[in-house]
């Protein structure tokens, strides 16, 4: 036999570990919903490797997931003969968590105020495998890797350190076994052997894997029993689904542990068939703004599992969108590259982005709530949108919301600001700046208010990409109130005020001259201006000068 090794966990992973163990998350159950997972991704790529790979020496007769219970010994087991790991895998993805976000994650945990908190963050963040560890005090991990000879066997307490020990005759695949906590034994809510309550897990939480689950059949030499009904949600009838089987499968396809904010169906009979199921969640993805930040959809060809994040299917701006397309009329042998250049797969991702801009314009006015919230943490990426899908700039335009001077605490829709607008004006007024109150005390903004003209309040730093291209919106030009000359008196205010303006303007210009010399090279002009009420003077850009915080960005980048 091979020496048994003793590694430790990577930081960040003991740290979860010690958040499993003493178990904030209140629900259990849901250990068993992300064994099955990852049994059935496992399951996933066996197959599409197998199918790629025709010399794999693997077999692929009889892909199931099986569960096992031993009462006596207080263990349960969840087997699959799916893909296995290699002993370098095991320590990578088993021993360390590579999500990206994770420190940022663990710091919000930190500073979470309760319990309550922290659990809100655990269910954002999805611990998958490590849910183990809620149920169990130790876990024995054996796998070996399809087409390899090499068994591994793993097993850990969870704290700080596991071993590793290289096992002959392991069989393909990988089972996990939990020894389940002693001092759950008593409460029949956590009572993980018995077969009643297995089963009442699985098929709440995971029906819809479409690999066979299996458990022992009642009585002496009964046959396995297959416990959920394997069908794929996306190729059933949206009526025969429930809401609750639709939310575990985004759960399963979006590893995270909290209902979706919407589910979004479509299909495509004819002479290029397709399904599609998507959800948009409820809550940003904590690597949302990162750069190493996963996006797309699974991608299936008739039902068979063909990748995750398929980053051919949704623009980067809908990165936040998961779900599933299943085409029927690809090649199981597609790779990325292909992809990228496939004209249906171009046809289904303008299809996607417009279904899924139009159930948001939907949201908007059917649920105001949900759509608040869908804007308030998707909003910021949707926004990149307007800089380079011109197809869809009015859609998306349709479906933003901005904060502005009409109400300080509720964002408005272009559309809104719109219905408001004065008589005579014609342009829809906004300013950029870093902050709302930057924005509020900015000088420029004085004689609107005293106006009355809403401004939109624009502070997130893709607004000031945007607002120059985009052109208008219903029509109406956007204008920034820091730049250029801005007119804001109607025809008879300006008849009257015309004749005393000639008069300070003949007043003034001595002082104008002068303090244009002053300034010197610091300004291209001074002029009256009509934009002040208070402040004696501020100063305003060209119409196609950069606004201020674009020029801080540009030097801040050196240019
Ligand atoms: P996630 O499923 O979100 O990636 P998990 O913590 O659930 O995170 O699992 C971590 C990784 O461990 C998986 O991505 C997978 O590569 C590997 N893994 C877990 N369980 C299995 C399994 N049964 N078979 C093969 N690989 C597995
Ligand atoms: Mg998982």
């Amino acid at each position: 036999t091979t020496p048994i090794e003793t590694l430790e966990f990577q930081s960040e992973a003991r740290q979860l570990l010690q958040l499993m163990i003493h178990s904030i998350y209140s629900n259990k159950d849901t250990f068993l919903r992300e064994l099955v997972s990852n049994a059935s991704d496992a399951l996933d790529k066996l197959r599409l490797e197998a199918y790629r790979d025709k010399d794999l020496e693997a077999d692929t007769t009889d892909l199931h997931i099986t569960l096992e219970s031993d009462p006596a010994e207080r263990t349960l087991t969840v087997r699959d003969n799916g893909i296995g790991m290699t002993r370098e895998e095991v320590v990578a993805l088993i021993g360390t968590i590579a999500k990206s976000g994770t420190a940022d994650f663990l710091t919000k945990l930190k500073e979470a105020k309760d319990a309550a908190a922290s659990q809100d963050l655990i269910g954002q963040f999805g611990v998958g495998f490590y849910a183990s560890f809620m149920v169990a005090d130790k876990v024995t991990l054996v796998t070996r890797k399809a087409g390899s000879a090499e068994g591994v066997r793993w097993e850990s307490d969870g704290e700080g350190t596991y071993t590793i020990q290289e096992v002959e005759d392991a069989p393909q695949g990988t089972a996990v076994t939990l020894h389940l906590k002693p001092e759950d034994a008593e409460d029949h809510l956590y009572d993980y052997t018995s077969p009643a309550k297995i089963r009442e897990i699985v098929k709440k939480y995971s029906d819809f894997i479409t690999w066979p689950i299996r458990m022992a059949g009642e009585g002496e030499d009964a046959a396995p029993e297959t416990v959920n009904s394997m069908k794929a949600l996306w190729a059933r009838s949206s009526s025969e689904v429930s809401e609750d089987e639709y939310h575990e499968f985004y759960k399963h396809v979006s590893h995270d542990w909290q209902d979706p904010l919407e589910t979004i169906r479509l299909q495509a009979e004819g002479t290029f068939e397709y399904q599609a199921l998507l959800f948009l969640p409820s809550h940003a993805p904590m690597d949302l703004f990162l750069r190493e930040r996963k996006r797309g959809v699974q991608l299936y060809v008739k039902r068979v599992f063909i990748m995750d994040d398929c980053e051919s299917l949704v623009p980067e701006y809908l990165r936040f969108v998961k779900g599933v397309v299943d085409a029927q009329d690809l090649s199981l042998n597609v790779s990325r590259e292909i992809l990228q250049q496939d004209r249906q797969i171009q046809l289904i991702r303008r299809r996607l982005v417009k279904k899924v801009l139009s159930t948001v314009k939907t949201m908007m006015t059917a649920d105001a709530e949900k759509y608040a919230t869908f804007w308030r943490e998707f909003g910021r990426a949707v926004k990149e949108g307007l800089l380079d899908d011109f197809e869809n700039r009015e859609a998306i335009l349709e479906i933003s919301s901005f904060a502005s001077t009409n109400d300080a605490e509720k964002p408005t829709s272009l559309r809104d600001y719109v219905s408001r607008m004065k008589e005579g004006q014609e342009h829809i007024y906004f300013m950029t700046g870093e902050s709302r109150s930057a924005i509020e005390n900015s000088p420029h903004m004085e004689a609107f208010r005293a106006k009355g003209f809403e401004v939109l309040v624009l502070t997130d730093p893709i607004d000031e990409m945007w607002v120059d291209g985009v052109g208008g919106f219903d029509g109406k030009q956007f204008q920034s109130i820091a730049k250029g000359q801005v007119d804001l008196e109607s025809e008879e205010d300006k008849k009257s005020t015309e004749v005393a303006r000639e008069q300070q303007k003949k007043d003034f210009e001595g002082l104008l001259s002068w303090m244009g010399t002053a300034l010197g090279e610091d300004v291209k002009e001074v002029r009256l201006s009509s934009r002040l009420t208070t402040s004696p003077a501020c100063i305003v850009g060209d119409t196609h000068d950069l606004t201020p915080t674009l020029e801080k960005m540009y030097r801040a980048m050196g240019q």
